[in-house]
This record gives C-alpha cells, structure tokens and sequence, in this order.
C-alpha cells in the first residue's frame, strides 16, 4: 500500500512539474513514506531520516533541501514528531498528498479531476491498485486503523479507468489492494464486492492478470472464491493470514475468527479453486502466548502446507489495544526462537511444494528487473552468469512469477511484460529456475 501511496504523491507531483532525482544529493525534495507496521520498520524509517538531515546540513550551495514525511508514522498529533526531528518541513498522514502538494506549491488546483486523473507511471508490467483504504477490523496490535482510518471504497469507474490507463503504458497485471481487500464495496452504493470488481475490469485491453491483496478470513466469501475459479485472468493466488492458531490467542489479538473458522475458509477455497496457492502471516510471541499455544501454530502450518509464510516476531505498537491493555510477556530470545522454528518448519514444506513443480511447465510474466533479482549476476539457485549461454549468444537471466506467485528465473529471450512458457528445472524454497518450454508469446 505505501508502495502506491509514494506512486500516486509522485504522479501528483510529476502534474505540478516536479522530476524524480537520480539520487537523495540531487534532490530539492525528499519524501519518507513511513511504516510503523513493527519497530524494525520504524527503526529504520528513523535512520533513514539522519541520513536527511546531514545532506540537508551538507548542501555546498545548493538550494534548501525540503524533507517531507509521510505515512503510518504521522498520527493527527506531530508535535513529538517535531520535537524529535525538528529538520522536518511538513508531516503528512497516510494518502494526506494534497499536504505535501500545498506546501510546495501553496496556490494549485487539486480540486476537480485532478486526483481522479492523476495516475501513477508504471515502472514495469505489474501494477498497485488501491481499491479500499484503511480497515476497521482493530486487530488488538495493529496501528493500521489509527492511522489510515475506516475502510473507504474507490468507485469501480475510477479503479477500471486507473486500470486501462495502467494498461496503455505496458501493464499487465494488476494487484488489487486492500488492508482486507474483500471489504470492498461494502460502504459505497450498491455494495459491489470484490467479485464484481473483478468482472468489472477482467475485458481490459492488455490486461493480463488480476491479483488481490491481503485477504481477511471472515470477509472471503464463497461469492468471491467462485469468481476466483471461474474468471480466467484472477490468478488462483490467496494471502490469508492467520497470525496464530490457538483460539485465546486469537481472541486477545481480536482477530474476529477461531482456528476453525479460518481452516474452515482454506479448506473451501481448495474445495472450489483448483490448484490455489495460499500464503499466511504468523505472529510469534504475542502477548501472553504459551509454548503449548505456539505449538498450535506450527501444527496448523504443518497440516495446511502453505507455499509461503511471512513470520514476525510481535513487537508492541504504541497507541493499540495490546500496547495498552496487554502485557509483552515473551521473552525476546523466545520470539526469535518461535520466529525461526516457524521458519524451518516452512522452509521444510515450501521445498517439497516447489520441488514438485520440477517438471512441469508454467506461465510466467515476464518482469525481468526487481521483485527479488537485482542484477542478472545476482540471481539465486547457481544463475551466476547472466551472459553465458549453450548456444554461445547473449541471453540474459530473466525472472517472473507464475500465476500461483513463484519467482522464476530462466535464461532466454523475452521482453517484460511478455507472457514465457517456462520448463522447471529446480527448485529451492524461495524460487524456481527454468529453461524455455517454447517461444515466448507476446503479450
Ligand atoms: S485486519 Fe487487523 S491486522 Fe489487518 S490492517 Fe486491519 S487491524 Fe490491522
């Protein structure tokens, strides 16, 4: 979501004529969009902000560089904020653009069609559109509500016209987003749900693939997974966190659903969906979580076999439920321990779910730079040299993702934004690598 969010600011700012800086020396205008979604993510947002102000301190006769701060860091009070970094120029809240904007440039027109025109610039095949903002779930450790506020649904005209701009310059493949993205609908008019923002914009010229994220236990309706199944371009795909699978646990986080529920939910999406892939989060060590409580969780991962799990160790957000109300009773060495036995228990099952793939033949889109492989010389499973080839011409490692969201990395010929058949050749926990099945298809 911030990643849409910094998109969407620097679309808006592109329109009152501002350009991207190669790097933070050049610039005049520096903008942190902040996460506070854990301490590390705050930890780091902090750091990253000393790094402004001695370029600010060091400008060798250059202009004022301006430092914006934008994000779940900034909550309706700053004055904290102000007083611990005083080099900052203006505080903006989640999506608060139009802050920033005005700061800048005091006398623009933003009013009108000006944000419902202002579309972000692709910078590859794959695409974020936000289509619900903020949640009103309150999950007892979660900062998200406070600072991005209740659930409020973008039309499907205005998310179906951002969509076909996306896919006149180049996208193909769109992931819809949301804190729980199959709130959508429910608070504007005519309640469409996800299933019909889905119909809505499967016919767009050029458009690939539709993916939806995060998904919410209790909101995944039947309606919903059906469309899943039946809708050729909606990638078979579910992000369902679960956090933790003992259901007093889950009552102190207010998850809204017991383990039941959820496993429940899984097991119906198999039922419906063929081949689906499911991902999870897990928070290990939340407040008052026993060993026994614990060993739920990893005997619910082991059961249900995910492709992926992102585990984090809890860590108390100031301003929530648990900050307040509950006591962060679990050792830090025992988090990281739970953290890194989910971790092999996972890494465990995604190499016999990945080395089952060895064989078969997948779909991948094309995304060649970025989402995992920085340089071609720097791609995992032994891909050392993004140049050399049987054949004795250049062919550069490519990656991409199948429609159940695997990284792949091949050597062949294709652009971005092409559609490649793949022939897997092996497979590590975190990815695949291939050869060319056939000509690539062009999208
Ligand atoms: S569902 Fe819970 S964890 Fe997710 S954003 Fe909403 S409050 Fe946070």
């Amino acid at each position: 979501m911030n990643e849409a969010d910094s998109e969407k600011l620097a679309a808006g700012l592109a329109r009152l004529g501002w350009r991207e800086a190669a790097k933070p020396e050049d610039a005049d205008l520096a903008v942190v969009n902040t996460c506070v979604v854990r301490q590390k993510a705050e930890d780091r947002a902090a750091a990253y902000l000393g790094r402004l102000r001695r370029l600010k301190e060091e400008r060798n006769g250059r202009g004022p560089l301006q430092i914006a701060v934008m994000g779940c860091l900034v909550g309706p009070r700053t004055d904290d904020l102000r007083a611990r970094f005083p080099y900052v120029d203006v505080w903006a809240r989640p999506q608060a653009f139009e802050v920033i904007l005005r700061h800048l440039v005091p006398d623009s027109d933003l009013g009108g069609e000006f944000w419902p025109e202002t579309f972000p610039e692709p910078k590859g095949p794959t695409a974020f559109v936000p289509v619900v903002h903020g949640c009103n779930k309150f999950c007892t450790y979660c900062i998200v509500p406070y600072r991005r506020g209740r659930e409020r649904s973008r039309t499907i005209d205005e998310i179906a016209r951002e969509v076909t701009a996306h896919c006149a310059r180049g996208v193909r493949e769109v992931t819809l987003l949301g804190q729980t993205v199959e709130a959508y609908g429910k608070d504007i008019a005519g309640r469409p749900d996800l299933a019909d923002l889905f119909a809505a914009i499967h016919e767009t010229p050029n458009l690939q693939r539709i993916r939806f994220l995060t998904s919410y236990p209790r909101d995944m309706t039947e309606r919903i997974i059906r469309a899943v199944a039946e809708l050729p371009k909606v990638c078979e795909h579910f992000n369902i966190p679960v956090q933790a699978a003992d259901n007093e646990v889950l009552a102190r986080m207010r998850r809204g659903y017991t383990i039941e529920e959820y496993v429940e939910c899984v097991q119906r999406i198999r039922d419906i969906v063929s081949g689906a892939s499911l991902s999870t989060d897990v928070i290990a060590g939340f407040c008052g979580e026993t060993e026994a409580q614990f060993q739920r969780t990893l005997d619910l991962l082991a059961g249900l076999r995910f492709d992926k799990v992102h585990v984090a160790a809890y860590s108390p957000r100031p301003g929530t439920i648990a900050w307040r109300h509950l006591e962060d009773d679990v050792p830090r060495e025992e988090k990281m321990r739970r953290l890194h036995a989910v971790e092999a228990l996972q890494e465990r099952i995604a190499t016999e779910i990945n080395e089952a793939l060895v064989g078969t033949t997948q779909e991948v889109l094309v995304e060649n730079e970025g989402r995992g492989l920085k340089t071609p010389t720097q791609a995992p499973d032994g891909v050392t040299d993004g140049r050399s080839t049987s054949s004795g011409g250049p062919q550069p490692v490519l990656s991409g993702r199948t429609r159940a969201n695997k990284l792949v990395h091949w050597q062949g010929e294709a652009a971005p934004g092409e559609m490649a058949r793949v022939r897997i050749t092996r497979a590590s926990p975190w990815s695949l690598r291939g050869e060319p099945a056939e000509a690539s298809v062009p999208a």
